[in-house]
């Protein structure tokens, strides 16, 4: 994302951030209720560098942004060198620990690998101030927030994407669209 250019165009971030409609919703992990084995799954069925961490599907309110490559690494990890880790062991993103159920396999831990605040714009932000972010804090990925709940992502691809769809929108082809 070169700064070459100003970024000149009124599109919003809910313009050009994923998913669209008519895609398959958000990856997302919850910060508690998942089993290593489903996040083992969301990785090998998805190809996505990251994935939010929300309190719960039902209220997507974003607790944190993990990399793909360190959850990987972390389960990985966890299912060689931890004691007692098995497929329905709990990943856990919390803080304090809820109360296993007795007799239930050892949790994996995960907070450490979490990013507590990354960075977040609203569907309103226009893409004129997304991209100035992007380039002056050197973002990958930001997430997308409407009224506290997670929305969209837009990577640094997305944007490329859609600068040069911007530009290559002359005045005829809009009229024939
Ligand atoms: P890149 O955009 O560099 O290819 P990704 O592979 O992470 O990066 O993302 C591929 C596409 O999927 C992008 O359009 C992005 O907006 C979207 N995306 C990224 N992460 C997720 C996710 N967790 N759930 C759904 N879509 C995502």
């Amino acid at each position: 994302l070169e700064a070459k250019e100003e970024f000149r165009h009124k599109t919003l971030a809910t313009d050009v951030m994923r998913p669209r409609r008519s895609d398959p919703p958000l990856s997302v992990l919850t910060q508690s209720g998942m089993t290593v084995e489903e996040v083992e799954r969301l990785i090998s069925d998805t190809t996505y560098s990251g994935f939010p961490v929300v309190i719960s599907q039902l209220s997507q309110r974003l607790v944190g942004f993990v990399l793909r490559r360190d959850l990987f690494i972390s389960l990985e990890n966890a299912r060689r060198h931890q004691d007692g880790v098995v497929s329905v062991s709990a990943v856990l993103f919390t803080e304090c620990e809820s109360p296993a159920s007795p007799g239930a396999p050892p949790a994996v831990k995960l907070r450490s690998i979490l990013d507590l605040s990354p960075f977040t714009v609203t569907v309103h932000t226009s893409m004129e101030i997304v991209v100035d972010i992007f380039r002056k804090l050197g973002l990958r990925q930001c997430l997308v927030i409407q009224n506290g709940r997670l929305l969209g992502i837009i990577t640094k691809k997305d944007i490329l994407k859609h600068m040069a769809q911007m530009a290559n929108r002359d005045p005829e082809s809009i009229l024939f669209n």
